[in-house]
């Protein structure tokens, strides 16, 4: 929309830090093109002040959210209903207002994840996922709804890998007749250079090497280093978009692996939380990707 008027309806993301986000760019493409009197921020939102200002956007009639860095699991607990993928994964990226006033949560974190992905056979390959958090989740199932066999989770904090694997095995065991291995190592674990030299698929969920991340002066999950283990035909994909590409994936490019940056994931997990918010199935991805790249390459 042009005019903001007093009819213009809130539509929001909420993180910390979220300065760095592309999503208002391209929501607000695409409630152009669908005629859509809405308008998308993105709100900064420290964990403590997490519920008080969902309660508040509530209040000022906002008509959804999206949930980013740190809040997936905790905004779980906000909402009245969470749809059954969401449950599963244990994390939501997307809120709807609903007509009592209270909030439904949703992840549309898989689709995002698996649509660049869907051009390849990934029957019993071998994952390897950095970091643990919210949006791990939703790759890990998304791994498995691929097929992939061997699934290694990667985490800095020994203990919140194993609590990541006792949540999350029984979810992937789900298909008995398909067989499966789930392993956790902790960044010093030294078999991780052996599995990094095994991996089809690599994925950074964590926000080492993003623009702005000021608690990190870290630019390369596990440190440039390891990285030497890489061999040709592994696939990395980092959910990090900004900035593009990220310095592990122009790393992994000179080392000839085929490199995916978090566009794609942003531009389908948006569009499936646009189709959510509005109620209307034809979203115009093709307008918040021309958005996007116009924003980043400017
Ligand atoms: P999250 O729930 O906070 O999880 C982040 C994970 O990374 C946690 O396991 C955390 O470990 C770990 N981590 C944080 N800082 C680290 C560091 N310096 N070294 C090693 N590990 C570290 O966050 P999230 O929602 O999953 O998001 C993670 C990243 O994915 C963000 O960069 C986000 O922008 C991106 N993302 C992109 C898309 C997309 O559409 N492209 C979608 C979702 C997420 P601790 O638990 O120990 O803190």
């Amino acid at each position: 929309m042009s005019t903001i008027s007093g009819q213009t309806k809130l539509v929001a993301v909420l993180g910390n830090p979220v300065r760095h986000s592309i999503s208002p760019v391209i929501h607000n493409a695409a409630f152009s093109e669908m005629n859509l009197d809405w308008s998308y921020l993105a709100i900064p939102c420290k964990p403590e002040d997490l519920k008080e200002v969902t309660n508040a956007l509530l209040k000022m009639e906002c008509v959804g959210l999206n949930i980013t860095i740190p809040h997936k699991r905790e905004a779980i607990m906000l909402c009245e209903k969470v749809t059954s993928t969401a449950q599963q994964i244990g994390a939501v990226n997307t809120l709807v207002a609903n007509r009592k006033g209270a909030w439904n949560g949703s992840n549309t974190d898989i689709d995002g994840f698996i649509a660049p992905l869907k051009d390849r056979d990934w029957k019993k390959k071998k994952v390897i996922i950095l970091g643990c958090g919210g949006s791990a989740r939703a790759v890990l199932i998304g791994a498995k709804l691929l097929d992939f066999e061997q699934f290694v989770i990667v985490s800095r904090n020994k203990y919140k890998v194993k609590e990541f694997i006792k949540e999350m095995e029984p979810k992937l065991m789900l298909n008995r007749n398909q067989s499966i291995e789930i392993i956790g190592l902790s960044e010093e674990d030294e078999e991780i250079e052996q599995h990094i030299k095994n991996a089809d698929l690599i994925v950074n969920t964590t926000p080492v090497g993003m623009f702005q991340n000021t608690k990190s002066s870290q630019k390369m999950p596990l440190g440039p280093k390891i990285w030497n283990n890489l061999k040709e035909s592994t696939t990395l994909y980092d959910l990090i978009y900004t900035p593009k590409p990220t310095d592990w994936l122009r790393n992994g490019a000179k080392k000839n692996c085929k490199t995916i940056d978090g566009l794609e994931m942003l531009i389908e997990q948006g569009a499936a939380s646009l189709k959510l918010w509005s109620g209307i199935e034809k979203i115009p991805t093709e307008v918040m990707r021309q958005a996007a790249l116009k924003y980043l390459n400017k």
